[in-house]
């Protein structure tokens, strides 16, 4: 047998690969063609579930270079010294599309950069935005269904989406930048990436500051105006996978500049408003960009389920000096993500070459479905244990966080302004910006009930009176 010859999943010689053992010339198949059987069965099995959300993604390799020093926020050692090199993997996606959907629909991307990091897996799981439409995960359910399929027609429905919205004014700042040319980025090179949320970093000294991640892209900004974006839907879905595995191949390896902002942990408690919503940005003139690195991408994956489908994110991975912050949403996505990785791919997902911490994993977690790396051998599987069993690291404790407040339902609506940050960007967006941004709000208003499209008017007229107005006048 030579290295060449087709084997079994049992590594079994394989005699014959194009006709079934049948029972004479026209006869029916025999079950004992153990080959065909495991053949069928095997390809029956190819799909595992896809991700709710985000499932259509593609993703590379590259590196993560320190050009600024930021030790005096985080003892994280990824930012330990200018020049330090990091392994990354970044996966991008549309939202809400399944698997098969078009790369080119209006819609948030995501950008999730996992950071292979001496002390573990680092992910900022975040997307093209640096806000989103909610800010409490009970809706989140809710708001997914309302933008996906009519469960009983199986097709999108503007009036789900709208008759949502019409009740969730908070969900204005992201729906502005949807609708806003942002929403159909060229490609994924062509966007920026935000962490979205609030994130804690915490220095050697035990100092806690709270941090904002914005991934700025080196090569710019650019969109696809809408018709031409439906073009490209029929003509090439995989337009953005596409554009970047090209540009890796071609050795145009994309960049992103990493930058910060920053909020000294008591400034929280006094801020104009709750800096832990993740429907609001905190705007640059109070909190300026600070200059961390450089992401690059120059690696394509040998394989797209392997690498690509079977990598798995959680904001939950957080190396010493990085930490959560009280955001409702972060909460929610820390237990959420992990839940839909062990769900999707099985309990030892963490154990995959692309999820796997180049530190290595040392614990007392043992056994469970597909594991295949050797499972801590000898090492015992208990502690306390008096036989050298591996011990936890005080050094890696995160300085106590205070909280306080009864345990109750709150609305976050009570003096909150869900309006000006929406109107804040529209105000800063062109003429030509303003009018394409205002057609295409009218336009997928066209079908939806009167009613319902002024109930959305009223909220957009809160945000800018003029945005609201070009609104009506188009619809
Ligand atoms: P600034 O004028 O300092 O910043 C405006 C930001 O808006 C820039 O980062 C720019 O990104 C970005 N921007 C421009 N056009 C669009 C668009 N169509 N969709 C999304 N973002 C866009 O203002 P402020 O910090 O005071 O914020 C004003 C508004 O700008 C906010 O309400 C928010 O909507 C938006 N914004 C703010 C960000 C922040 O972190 N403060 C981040 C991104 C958006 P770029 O430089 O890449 O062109």
């Amino acid at each position: 047998m030579s290295e060449n010859n087709l084997t079994t999943a049992g590594g079994h010689p394989v005699s014959e690969n194009q006709h079934s053992l049948t029972a004479g010339a026209r006869g029916p198949v025999l079950t004992q063609d153990s080959h065909l059987i495991e053949k069928l069965a095997h390809f029956n099995r190819e799909r595992v579930p896809e991700r709710v959300v985000h499932a259509k993604g593609s993703g590379a390799y590259g590196t993560f270079t320190v050009t600024h020093d930021i030790t005096k926020y985080t003892r994280a050692k990824v930012f330990r010294k200018v020049g330090k090199k990091t392994d990354v993997f970044l996966r991008f996606s549309t939202v809400v599309g399944e698997k098969g959907s078009a790369d080119t629909e209006r819609d948030p991307r995501g950008f999730a950069v996992k950071f292979y990091t001496e002390d573990g897996i680092w992910d900022v799981v975040g997307n093209n935005t640096p806000v989103f439409f909610e800010r409490d995960p009970l809706k989140f359910p809710d708001f997914i269904h309302s933008q996906k399929r009519d469960p009983k027609t199986g097709y999108k429905n503007p009036r789900r989406m709208w008759d949502y919205w019409s009740k969730a004014p908070e969900a204005l700042h992201q729906m502005t930048i949807l609708f806003s040319d942002r929403g159909i980025p060229d490609g994924y090179r062509f966007m920026n990436g935000y962490g979205s949320h609030t994130f804690g970093l915490w220095n050697d000294a035990g100092e806690r500051f709270w941090v904002k991640f914005h991934f700025k892209s080196d090569q710019g900004i650019k969109c696809l105006p809408g018709e031409e974006a439906a073009k490209i839907a029929g003509e090439d879905p995989d337009y953005a996978g596409r554009d970047l595995f090209e540009a890796i191949e071609r050795k145009e390896f994309p960049k992103w500049n990493l930058k910060i902002q920053i909020m000294p942990e008591k400034e929280a408690e006094t801020f104009a408003f709750n800096p832990f919503d993740l429907t609001k940005v905190w705007p640059h003139q109070d909190y300026p960009l600070i200059d961390v690195g450089v992401l690059e991408l120059n690696r394509n994956p040998e394989n797209y389920f392997a690498e690509v489908e079977q990598a798995a994110f959680s904001p939950s991975n957080l190396p010493p000096g990085i930490s959560a912050s009280p955001d409702k949403m972060l909460q929610a996505r820390m237990f959420a993500y992990p839940d839909a990785q062990r769900y999707r791919i099985g309990t030892n997902y963490q154990a995959l070459p692309v999820n796997r911490p180049s530190n290595g994993v040392i614990n007392y977690q043992r056994d469970g479905s597909l594991r295949f790396d050797g499972n801590l051998a000898e090492q015992d599987n208990y502690e306390p244990n008096g036989f050298g069993g591996p011990v936890q690291d005080p050094s890696a404790k995160e300085p106590p966080l205070r909280i306080s407040g009864d345990a109750d339902r709150y609305d976050a609506h009570e003096g909150n302004d869900d309006y000006s940050q929406a109107g804040a960007l529209y105000s800063i967006l062109s003429e030509d910006e303003k009018d394409r941004l205002t057609t295409t709000i009218a336009g997928t208003m066209q079908t939806i009930p009167r009613e319902l499209a002024m109930k959305n008017i009223a909220h957009f007229k809160k945000c800018d009176l003029d945005y609201g107005n070009r609104i009506e006048k188009k619809l």
